[in-house]
């Protein structure tokens, strides 16, 4: 159904437990995945220590890799890992973490997930603070001269993505809208029908 719809990337939570209350799956499910899809993958590690487990998710065919800046203590170097992995570099901040802190590495990343809920369950209201942190985003891309994107993940329903894209998002994740929608293809369709 994702391969034949209109969606542009296959996003995909990986939770551990631990950085999150919750546990999704692992490498396994994660290789149907990418053995099945003809879409850009793009894989939002809500995980511990992420540098574990990044050859291994480049090598399953992976696009993209995105770490919390809150589980990394040396993202700088987590970023360089990736890279080298062949996998485009991303980076998550959780709702209460201020964009100001991507400030020293925005030109290494190609995007940056803002959570517009706290991780670690699907169906939770959007946080409204989160169009304040697209704009400054925005500003400090700009200010660094930085090609990253802007991804939202979390609440992304026809009511605020126009509002969220003519704000500077990039990228928009919807999870349960999507999939507890009638007819999700068409739904996804109804979601992008703003950006033509
Ligand atoms: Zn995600």
């Amino acid at each position: 159904m994702i391969n034949a719809s209109d969606a542009d990337w296959f996003h995909v939570d990986i939770m551990d437990g631990i950085f999150v209350p919750n546990i999704s799956f692992g490498m396994p499910v994660f290789k149907a995945i990418t053995t099945h899809t003809k879409k850009f993958v793009d894989v939002h590690l809500m995980i511990v220590d992420p540098d574990r487990f990044i050859a291994d998710f480049a090598q399953l065919g992976a696009d993209s890799i995105t770490v919390h800046y809150e589980a990394c203590t040396h993202l700088h170097r987590t970023l360089q890992v990736i890279k080298q992995a062949g996998a485009k570099t991303g980076v998550a901040l959780n709702p209460h973490t201020s964009v100001s802190a991507l400030r020293e590495v925005i030109n290494m990343i190609d995007v940056v997930c803002v959570m517009s809920v706290n991780p670690g369950f699907g169906g939770q209201t959007f946080i409204e603070n989160t169009y304040d942190k697209i704009a400054e985003l925005k500003e400090l891309i700009t200010y660094k001269s930085a090609t990253t994107l802007i991804e939202i993940d979390g609440g992304v329903t026809d009511e605020n993505a126009q509002k969220l894209y003519k704000t500077g998002a990039n990228v928009l994740v919807s999870g349960s809208f999507i999939f507890k929608s009638e007819n999700p293809p068409e739904t996804i369709k109804n979601l992008k029908l703003f950006n033509e």
